[in-house]
């Protein structure tokens, strides 16, 4: 499955939910999904971390969907393949 995939997927499951909650609604609860993903992964509970993984996907998928942007261009757009720094693949950024 393709990032556009998945978003497709996404927007025809929540679409119509995503839209009433709003962008800052959605916005609002990626970043608690990202906090719970955050606590998955201290708590070292790998079945529970993925779960969280798919959770902050998914609400970032929606988030998108409820701005008009195509994921997987904007990624593609800017990761093609090296990164968008230095230009290098592996990134040779200093840390
Ligand atoms: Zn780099």
């Amino acid at each position: 499955m393709h990032i556009l995939e998945f978003q497709e997927m996404m927007r025809r499951i929540y679409l119509q939910r995503d839209l009433e909650r709003g962008m800052k609604g959605t916005y609002d609860w990626l970043v608690d999904e990202i906090g719970e993903l955050g606590e998955a992964l201290e708590s070292g509970q790998k079945d529970a971390a993925g779960k969280e993984f798919a959770d902050v996907l998914a609400w970032l998928a929606s988030l998108a969907n409820t701005v008009g942007t195509d994921l997987e261009t904007a990624a593609i757009e800017k990761y093609n393949n090296k990164c968008p720094r230095c230009g290098c693949c592996p990134c040779r950024c200093k840390p």
